[in-house]
């Protein structure tokens, strides 16, 4: 039988922060990550929960599966695994007792641990996810992850790291020190760990009183009908494992999203956003929040190394835009910073020539922010202008604000580990470490 480590070898599952992309920009907001992280190697056997096509075949094969029946197994564990949602390696009635037995052995099928869930008055649901741990000092990564249904769609909004190396001001997520990256893997477990709790898989059973909440899609669809990534962390300084993620969450006999539901947000990562197009072929939105380079380098400091103008040539050269694909531009509304109506003028003129779709989001506070919310007025006035030149320009409400679950109000006590990171560096367990983050120190 394969042992962990061989597992973990041939399933390596691995997390790659550009680190050298944090370094390379000296002097500049952003924290830096120092160690890399191998998920899913912990003592007691690799979760094949979340795993590639190619990650699942590579795992049968460690265990001895002949090279021609990979496909065929393969097709099967993906089937029960992202079309029905099994548990349990005994419900795999068509896989034969001898090779569930040695898959049981080797793997698992479990999710990542829901440290806590909670739910808001208005429906949103919180979890608070605990990821495998990486070695015998880390207890595991915390991630948030909110879901957000609504009449004719149920949202889920999914973290790509563990906090963010950026330094946004206005934001929380950005306050958090230690960093790493998710791997597809743990990306792809915040849509399982999502639909177990609402009871979304065939034959399961939705929580009580889901119809009288809103949880039940009107249209007969999936609960979970829409992605965003929007939760923590940068999506596009993690382009390689968000994109695998996307082709599991998006593949037609397993989980079935629609790339056109699925949307990436990124603060400006310039470089990354052809490639997300055409690999991934998703709708994208951009964090523009400013109009004004100055001020956007003070808001979101990744300005100062991608401008305003090198953003929005990105933006027009986004594959596959069209009218029927329009970016989405967010814009928090921030009383007194960005919100007058020179600045919604300057945005009507800066967007022109690119199908565009506008998102006011109302500034969500969080413990120790030091912005305010634009007044109601102010933002009816800000959408007023943008709507007049032909902008469609809703204002996002918040959603689930009393239980910090709102945009920007993520942030995880990952930070704890910092000191366990550092030790275990110093003692040499670099590879099964986790990111610290230098924060300047
Ligand atoms: N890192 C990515 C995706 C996560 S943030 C990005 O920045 O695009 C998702 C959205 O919430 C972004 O537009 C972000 O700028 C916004 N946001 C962050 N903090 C916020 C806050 N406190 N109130 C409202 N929106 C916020
Ligand atoms: Fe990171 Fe996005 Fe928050 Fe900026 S807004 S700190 S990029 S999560």
């Amino acid at each position: 039988m394969a042992t962990v480590l061989d597992i973990a070898k041939h399933n390596p599952n691995a997390a790659t922060l550009a680190v050298s992309d944090a370094a390379r920009v000296a002097g500049f907001v952003e924290k830096k990550a120092e160690l890399n992280v191998v998920a899913g190697a912990a003592p007691g056997g690799a979760s094949l929960i979340g795993l590639t096509r190619d990650q699942l075949k590579d795992s049968l094969a460690a265990i001895g599966v002949p090279e021609r029946d990979l496909k065929m197994r393969v097709a099967q564990l993906w089937h029960w695994i992202y079309f029905r949602g099994a548990k349990d390696f005994a419900e795999m009635t068509n896989v034969g007792k001898e090779l569930r037995a040695r898959l049981a052995a080797a793997y698992t099928l479990s999710r990542p641990q829901v440290v806590s869930e909670q739910v808001s008055k208005d429906g949103t649901r919180k979890w608070l996810i605990r990821m495998a741990s990486t070695g015998p000092l880390d207890k595991g990564a915390e991630i948030e992850c909110v879901y957000i249904p609504e009449v004719d769609r149920g949202t889920l909004c999914v973290s790509s790291q563990v906090g963010c190396t950026l330094t946004c001001s206005f934001c929380h997520t950005g306050t958090q020190r230690l960093v790493r990256n998710l791997t597809s893997a743990e990306i792809v477990a915040q849509l399982i760990v999502a639909r177990d709790s609402i009871g979304d898989w065939p034959h399961a059973t939705p929580p009580d009183g889901a119809q009288e909440k809103g949880l039940l899609p009107s249209d007969g669809s999936r609960f979970v009908s829409n992605i965003v990534f929007m939760g923590m962390g940068e999506p596009l300084y993690n382009t390689d494992n968000v994109i695998a993620a996307i082709d599991v969450m998006s593949d037609g006999e397993g989980l079935t999203l629609s790339r056109r539901r699925i949307t990436v947000s990124t603060s400006g990562v310039v470089p990354q956003m052809e490639r997300l197009g055409s690999e991934a072929n998703t709708m994208l939105a951009i964090s523009l929040h400013a109009v004004r380079d100055e001020l956007r380098d003070d808001l979101v400091p990744i300005n100062r190394k991608y401008d305003i103008g090198q953003l929005l040539d990105a933006c027009r050269a986004y594959p596959g835009l069209s009218n029927a694909r329009r970016i989405t531009f967010e814009y928090v509304m921030l009383k007194g910073v960005n919100d007058s109506d020179a600045d919604a003028r300057q945005l009507v003129r800066l967007l022109k020539g690119i199908p565009a779709k506008i998102n006011l989001i109302p500034f969500n506070p969080w413990p120790g922010s030091k912005y305010e919310c634009s007044d109601w007025e102010r933002i009816e006035r800000f959408s007023e202008i943008v709507f007049r030149a032909g902008y469609a320009s809703p204002v996002r409400t918040p959603r689930g604000r009393d239980i910090l679950a709102a945009c920007g109000q993520l942030k995880s006590e990952t930070e704890k580990l910092r000191a366990r990171a550092r030790m275990m560096a110093e003692q040499g367990i670099g590879a099964e470490g986790v990111y610290a983050v230098g924060n300047g120190e």
